[in-house]
């Protein structure tokens, strides 16, 4: 045999091969570690940590990965986020960093990937927790439910449908510790979105900024193997998108901030109010890597200065927060984030917004 295994001629290596058959199809791909699932590491301004991942790196200048400039400059900075279909951009990648895995951004390659777990680790106690907001059906023991294989079946059971990794055909990827990767085609611009075991107990959505190996990807603990003769995506059945929809998998109508009527020496604060509100969320939706956690809570504080007076329900607020916080790939399920919000707007209640408004002051000036 030649040396191609370890230095990879000018056809190149076989993930760059299988990078451009991705991009072929549409598919959006970015550099994951040799033999890993990690996306390599960005450039110095760019990486909170340094190489190891634990001890923050001096020369990291916080920004939000979404608008960052080395994307348009061809760099493979914040892992999925510099996923691309430019073959060029592609091909230097890989010419550089041959040996490095693929990663698939699922949103941008107009995909939800249904992530089937096979390890039955932390096994809910509560029954309903095997299928958030379903019922099981008449019969079914709890105990029996070892694996998203078993919960998947029983969502589709109680849908009254086929089991999924049957029908509909769909590229389906068996993963090294027995899991199952189902591929379904959705709408290019659709806002799926992630979750873990929102849908069903040890079933994951892999949607918008999420992402999977490609079928073909080799890690240390195995490989990812198509199974079967089906290479395309299907569409995304009406009745799992259905359920997608109902366990908060796609963004409710955007909506504007609803404060509530502002006492009347508050109502020349109106704008400021909105200002506050604006820039809290904004804050949020581009928080850094790192810097996740964070937002929630100062954001949380922002909002719960206006709820101290009165001007906002709390209700709204957590809602306006966790909209936001989706928008940044946090779900709307993550209790750690949902801790912090309500954490963050107790703080603020405790200082309760009092608008610059000149009409006030001067009222106050008068008495
Ligand atoms: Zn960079
Ligand atoms: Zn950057």
């Amino acid at each position: 045999m030649s040396t191609a295994r370890s230095a990879p001629g000018a056809r190149g290596s076989p993930q760059l091969t299988s990078a451009l058959w991705c991009a072929r199809r549409g598919w959006a791909v970015f550099p994951m570690q040799p033999q890993g699932k990690l996306p390599l590491r960005g450039c110095e301004r760019c990486s909170p940590f340094l190489p190891g991942g634990t001890v923050p790196n001096p020369a990291y200048e916080r920004h939000a990965g979404h608008s960052c400039p080395c994307h348009a400059e061809g760099r493979w900075c914040h892992g999925v986020l510099a996923a691309t279909t430019n073959a060029e951009i592609i091909t230097g990648w890989w010419r550089t960093e041959p040996r490095a895995n693929v990663g698939l951004h699922t949103g941008r390659s107009h995909l939800v990937v249904i992530d089937v777990d096979a390890h039955g680790g932390n096994r809910p106690e509560a029954p309903a927790a095997f299928l958030p907001g379903r019922r099981l059906p008449e019969g079914c023991a709890p105990r029996t439910l070892v694996s998203g294989w078993d919960t998947l079946a029983v969502l589709a059971e109680v849908n009254h449908q086929p089991l999924p990794m049957v029908e509909p055909p769909t590229l389906a990827v068996l993963t090294p510790r027995a899991g199952l990767h189902l591929y379904y085609a959705v709408d290019p611009g659709s806002l799926w979105r992630q979750s873990n075991g929102a849908l069903a107990w040890a079933v994951d959505v892999r949607a918008g900024d999420s992402h999977v190996p490609v079928p073909g990807t080799v890690v240390r603990a195995g490989c990812y193997l198509a199974q079967g003769d089906v290479k395309e995506p299907a569409a995304l059945p009406t009745w799992l998108a259905a359920e997608l929809r109902r366990t908060g998998h796609w963004p409710p109508p955007p909506r504007a901030p609803s404060l509530l009527p502002a006492p009347r020496s508050v109502s020349g604060g109106r704008g400021l109010v909105e200002t506050v509100v604006t820039n809290a969320l904004t804050a949020v939706a581009n928080a850094a890597d790192g810097e996740r956690n964070r937002s929630l809570w100062v954001a949380g504080r922002s909002l719960g200065r206006l709820v101290g007076v009165g001007l906002m329900s709390e209700s709204d607020a957590v809602a306006l927060i966790t909209e936001a916080g989706e928008q940044r790939g946090i779900s709307r399920h993550e209790a750690k984030a949902q801790k912090t919000i309500a954490g963050g707007i107790e703080a603020g209640k405790r200082e309760p917004f009092v608008p610059r408004d000149p009409r006030t002051a001067r009222t106050r000036d008068r008495s």
